[in-house]
């Protein structure tokens, strides 16, 4: 039997009581050795249920929103998902237990390459990355059959709805940036699901997430 590190069984029970149930992605977490996401600093805090800094100014999210979205995009082994924001590759980790693929694009150069260092020391087969803007998407990989966004949007791309097949979920926080100077939380992680004539859409949870952004940075 395998032997589960005694910090990620505190942080399932912790998530237990804080309402999230779903057997296989509490499981997918507490395979997901998250000290393997953070940079050394915060090795001691990576167990925490809170999110954390990590290079480029960027955040992992914190485990109850990673679970959270995980539960809402109702991924199984058949489908392809594609995730906007990279970041550490902690939230394309645990999907990638839970559905056949995962396309993860991120702009920063310095996060993309760290991310594949960790999905190959962990021997991840089944996560492609791609250095970009997520703005365009994966036009060659796509239709998808589930789209997380883990970066703030206004309101969701058009180029990622139409990537998206139909009858397909589309998780993403939706809102604006947070004001530095407000506590309050000002995004709501938004699931929306592809019909026919349009966006079938249903509030989630308060979050607070980094703002998409265009373009690849130079760094
Ligand atoms: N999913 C990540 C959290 C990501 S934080 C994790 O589990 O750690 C959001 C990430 O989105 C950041 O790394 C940021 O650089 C990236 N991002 C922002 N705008 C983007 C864009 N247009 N295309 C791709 N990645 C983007």
């Amino acid at each position: 039997m395998q032997e589960f590190d005694p910090r990620l069984i505190a942080l399932v029970m912790a998530l237990r009581r804080q309402g999230i149930t779903d057997a296989r992605v509490l499981s997918a977490i507490e395979r997901t050795p998250r000290e393997m996401f953070v940079g050394e600093a915060f090795e001691h805090a990576a167990y925490d249920n809170s999110a954390l800094p990590i290079a480029c100014g960027q955040t992992i999210s914190q485990p109850y929103v990673v679970a959270v979205s995980t539960i809402a995009l109702e991924v199984n082994d058949s489908m392809r998902v594609l995730e906007i924001g990279t970041g550490s590759g902690y939230q394309a980790a645990v999907l990638a237990q839970l559905c056949r693929r995962v396309y993860s694009i991120e702009r920063h150069r310095s996060l993309h390459l760290e991310a594949e260092r960790r999905f190959k020391a962990l021997r991840i087969p089944n996560i492609a990355t791609k250095l970009g803007d997520g703005f365009a998407g994966w036009p060659e990989q796509a239709p998808f059959d589930r789209i997380l966004l883990t970066a703030a949007v206004p309101s969701v791309p058009q180029a990622l709805i139409e990537q998206l097949k139909p009858g397909g979920i589309l998780v993403a926080p939706v809102g604006e940036q947070p004001d530095s100077n407000l506590e309050s939380n000002c995004q709501l992680l938004t699931k929306m699901i592809r019909t026919e004539t349009g966006l079938k859409k249903e509030a989630l949870i308060p979050v607070v997430f980094v703002p998409m952004l265009p373009g690849v940075p130079q760094d």
